[in-house]
This record gives C-alpha cells, structure tokens and sequence, in this order.
C-alpha cells in the first residue's frame, strides 16, 4: 500500500435521521462513506473518508458490463448503556479477500479494512439507532471502474463503504415462513461463483424468487446445479435442519456462501453439547425424516434475519409443515443467544464482539 492512512472530510451539514420506529431495509444512508481506489501499478491509495455522495464513473466502467464487483454486509449495534459494537467484523474482512480472489480483484489490507469500518462507524456513530431490534448495516464493496469495454480483469477498482441504519426484521416477533422448493433454476454450480459474496449470483437469483413469491412464499430452497438434490442455501441465507436431536446443514461444497451467522450457529450448538453436523442433505432425506416424524425444526441464518425459522417445505406437491408451523425451541434459543450477544445483552463467550471505539493514536 502507498499511503495507508485515512483523510477524512466532514460533512458540513447533517442530515436529518428517519424515526428508530419507521426504519425500514436498506433505503437511507448515513452522513459519511468511505473510498479508496485501486491502480495497477500503484495498488490501493487515496483512502478517504467523505460526506456521503453520488459517484462519478464512466459509462464506459467494466462494472456496468461483466459485473466484476463483491461485497459485504455486517451491523453495528447500540448496547443498553449506549455502546456502539460489532459483530465479528474481522470474518467479513476475510470473506470479502476470498470473493475478491474468486473475481480477480486485488486483496485489501485486512487489518486497514477493519480500520476503514471502525472509523466510518465512530464518524457516523449517532446513526446507529436504539429501538429494540434496530442496528446500522454496513456494506462494503468493491466495484471495477477502468473504462474499458474488453473481457478482461479491470485495473482500477474502487473500495467503497456506506451505511444505513435498519429496522428490526421481526416487528411482530420471530416468525416462521413458507418455503418453495426450487426445481427448475439454481443459484450456482461447483466451479461457478456461488462461495463468493458477487452481485451476479443475486441477478440470477432473482427470477426463481419473484416465481414462488407470486405462489405466497417468501424464499426459494436451493438446491444444488448438477443432481438437483441436495439441499443449498435458502433465498440468501444458509439452512440448517433439527433431525430426530441432531442439527444438520449442508458441508461447503464450493457452491454455498460460507455464511459468519452459519459458522456463529455451528460453534454455539459445540458450545451447547448439540450434535451438529456438516454435511450433504438431499431433499428426499429431508422429506422421509418428515414422514417418520423426526423433522423437528428448519431455519435459515444470514446477517439481516440472524435465524428465520421455516414453517412449511413445498416439495413436487408435498406441503411439508415443520413443528407444527411454528419456531423451534432450538431455534429461539440460538436467536436470542445471538442476538443478546450482539446487543450486548448476554455475555459473548467467544470473542465475537468488537466494541468501537475512539482509538487516539493509529498506526499503520
Ligand atoms: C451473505 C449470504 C449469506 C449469509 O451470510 P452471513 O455472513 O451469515 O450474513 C448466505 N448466503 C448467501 C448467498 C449470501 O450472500
């Protein structure tokens, strides 16, 4: 890296923050984002932390036409005594190198990635909201930016961070939905993109979603590109399964997004004495333990849900209702672990959370 320190330009005014109770996904920004470019030749400069924007690029920028770009999406939350911290911010560092080496875009500084958030974060910390359930999402990215209409990995890229503060996900209380079994489109192959966090995979995802929404179900059940047998993911969220006491999600294949709530969910049940296990699950497993009566609890685990319970499996005309339509017993538990955890609320026996807070003196 050439210059590794961060300029910082305040913004002169403040926006005015959305009410903590009218939040909904994703729709405002906070006052500051970060950026840093990427030059062959030169590596990652001009690290800068400025009032939040619109980009100027060129139509002409490789983004726009092969889609090279990855990205990453964690929270920081408020603590009852006002805190603001994160929830192992380091593994979304980590994850966005190894989508980065999966789309040929050049590795960041781990270690000044973190830094970039925590930074961003202490800048525009009074947007992280404090209604129960609510939390700041944080997404980096990187997009190609040299203008440039061949094939061909870019040799400029822009590191981008924005914020935007979230409402809860479950404003009525955890809540199972209802699941399609996807049969006819898959959201990734062996060798394809699907370990990397990338735009394209959520491009493709798209149709088979607004297909089983119009039938009234919230997310498709991926399963995998070759034998289209084996259980994937769940819309944008990993999957685990409670069969007869023993929680089972399907091993990372090549083909499924190595979730940080999925590894969270893992080390929690080794940490409860509950038999988990990585490994293939086919549907037809899936619905025989059904018919026995063993299928005692399905969930799906990504960052914005943290646990989504599943209620009901629609399956080649099977409707498979999961403990009675209701969330599981283990799944409440590892929601509320989590969650406290996050907020601060329950103690973090492992690690997990990063307090942010103002350093006087950064070295790097
Ligand atoms: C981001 C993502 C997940 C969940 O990952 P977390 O780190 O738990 O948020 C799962 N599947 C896909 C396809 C994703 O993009």
């Amino acid at each position: 890296m050439v210059d590794q320190s961060i300029r910082v330009e305040e913004s002169e005014s403040r926006k005015s923050k959305p009410n903590s109770n009218e939040l909904v996904f994703g729709r405002y920004f906070t006052d500051h984002m970060f950026v840093m470019d990427y030059t062959e030749g030169i590596g990652w400069h001009n690290a800068s932390i400025i009032p939040y924007q619109d980009l100027s690029i060129s139509p002409a920028a490789m983004i726009f036409h092969y889609g090279q770009s990855v990205f990453e999406g964690l929270k920081a939350f408020r603590t009852q005594n006002g805190d603001v911290q994160l929830f192992r911010p380091e593994k979304n560092v980590q994850r966005l190198n190894h989508s980065n080496a999966r789309l040929v875009i050049p590795p960041i500084d781990e270690q000044f990635g973190l830094e970039a958030i925590r930074q961003l974060v202490e800048l525009d910390k009074d947007w992280v909201p404090d209604a129960e359930g609510t939390s700041l999402y944080i997404r980096p990215f990187i997009i190609s930016n040299e203008p440039y209409l061949g094939v061909s990995p870019s040799s400029q890229y822009k590191f981008i961070i924005i914020m935007s503060p979230v409402g809860s996900y479950y404003k009525e209380g955890i809540n199972p939905v209802k699941i399609a079994v996807e049969n006819k489109y898959v959201r990734a192959v062996k060798g394809g993109t699907g370990e990397a966090k990338t735009g394209g995979n959520y491009a493709s995802s798209l149709k088979a979603q607004e297909m089983v929404e119009k039938e009234g179900y919230s997310q498709v059940l991926w399963l995998d590109g070759v034998e289209r047998k084996y259980i994937e993911e769940v819309g944008s969220m990993n999957v685990f399964f409670k069969i007869n006491g023993e929680v089972i999600t399907p091993a990372l294949n090549g083909s499924i997004l190595p979730g940080i709530t999925r590894d969270s969910v893992i080390q929690l049940l080794k940490h409860w004495d509950v038999p988990v296990t990585e490994r293939r699950v086919s549907m037809e497993e899936l619905y025989q333990a059904h018919q026995d009566g063993t299928l005692e609890e399905a969930f799906g685990s990504g960052t914005a849900a943290v646990i989504s319970p599943i209620g009901e499996l629609y399956w080649e005309d099977h409707h498979l209702t999961i403990n009675e339509g209701k969330t599981g017993e283990l799944s409440k538990k590892i929601y509320d672990t989590i969650t406290g955890i996050q907020y601060g609320n329950i103690e973090d026996p492992f690690n997990w959370v990063v307090k942010v807070e103002k350093k006087t003196k950064v070295n790097y």
